[in-house]
């Protein structure tokens, strides 16, 4: 298979190339860094630094588009929540039309987004079909996915990835959240009550590769674990998992004034589960967090 991926250096793409490379898929990665850069986290890979270099090309069987800012690495100013949307839509929407340009579409596009689609929704379990609150993260996700979706006139199948948190080797949220760990300072984060949709990184890049070669899916899909957990219990076991104490928990009313608005990516959640991806046959191996942290972080 010939498959183009944006964001193929990230944390998930970079697992995702590993993968599909030992499949014997010939990659094309987008990429603002040098080729050296890409081949050295991707593998043996194609890069173009630019989507006007596959104007008229003659096509890709699969496309995957992961692009996009970091969501936590700044705190959300007006000007940072526009460098947010446009690396993503704007990315999604500059795609879209190169694809209009090829000798033929490609059959599948899967697409990247996130939990935050829904909002908070407090302690309610949350399937593909809840209702969104609309706060910052909906915008975000929902653009990015409309701009996604307006491949579909050109007899593209479209997958989306609602994902979680994501946990896995060498990056994610789980590097940002382990040092205060180590040094015996970790704790719940405000009431501890939130709910954190967590995902192992290997089942993401395999649900990926399933979206990938499943005719009939389609559509938004919660890329979740089938056991979410609350913020304290992640903290527990988190703790457990380090042999570390987590009893100094950090105000939400600290957590605002540090991060501002940004804090709600930590302060709010989904009780989010993979509904479709169930339904649809798919299996995932981590099923519950404590073997997929232990994995993660080699202990
Ligand atoms: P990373 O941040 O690790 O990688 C994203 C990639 O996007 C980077 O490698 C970079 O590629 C590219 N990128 C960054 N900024 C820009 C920009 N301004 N314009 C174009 N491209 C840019 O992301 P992950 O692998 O962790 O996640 C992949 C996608 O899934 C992301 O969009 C993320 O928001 C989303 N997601 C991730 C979650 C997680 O827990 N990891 C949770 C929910 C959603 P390069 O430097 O090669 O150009």
């Amino acid at each position: 298979q010939q498959i183009l991926i944006t964001g193929g250096t990230g944390f998930i793409g970079r697992d995702l190339c590993r993968a599909l490379l030992s499949r014997d898929s010939t990659l094309t990665i987008l990429s603002r860094q040098s080729p050296d850069a890409v081949r050295a986290v991707c593998g043996r890979v194609a890069v173009v630094n630019d989507l006007n270099e596959l104007k008229n090309h003659g096509g890709f069987d699969a496309v995957i588009n992961l692009a996009g800012e970091g969501i936590a690495e700044k705190r959300w100013t007006e000007a940072r929540k526009r460098a947010l949307t446009e690396s993503r839509t704007g990315t999604t929407g500059q795609l879209v039309n190169v694809m209009k340009t090829w000798g033929r579409a490609p059959s599948v596009l899967v697409s990247g987004s996130a939990v935050g689609y829904y909002g908070d929704q407090g302690d309610q379990t949350v399937t593909e079909s809840t209702s969104p609150v609309p706060e910052f993260t909906h915008q975000l996700c929902r653009d990015w996915e409309n701009a996604a979706l307006d491949a579909e006139p050109l007899g593209v199948r479209v997958c989306i990835s609602r994902t979680g948190l994501v946990v896995g080797r060498n990056g994610g949220f789980l590097q940002q959240m382990i040092p205060p760990f180590r040094f015996g300072l970790g704790g719940r984060l405000g009431s501890g009550r939130q709910y954190m949709p967590w995902v192992h990184r290997s089942d993401v890049v395999a649900a990926l590769l399933w979206m990938i070669n499943t005719e009939s899916a389609k559509g938004a899909y919660n890329m979740v674990s089938p056991a979410p957990v609350t913020n304290q219990e992640f903290t527990q076991t988190l703790a457990k998992v380090l042999h570390r104490p987590a009893f100094l928990p950090a105000p939400s009313m600290a957590l605002k004034l540090a991060l501002g608005e940004m804090a709600r990516l930590l302060l709010t959640g989904q009780r989010a589960v993979p509904a479709r991806l169930e339904e649809e046959g798919f299996r995932f191996q981590y099923r519950t967090l404590e073997p997929a942290l232990r994995e993660a972080l080699n202990y």
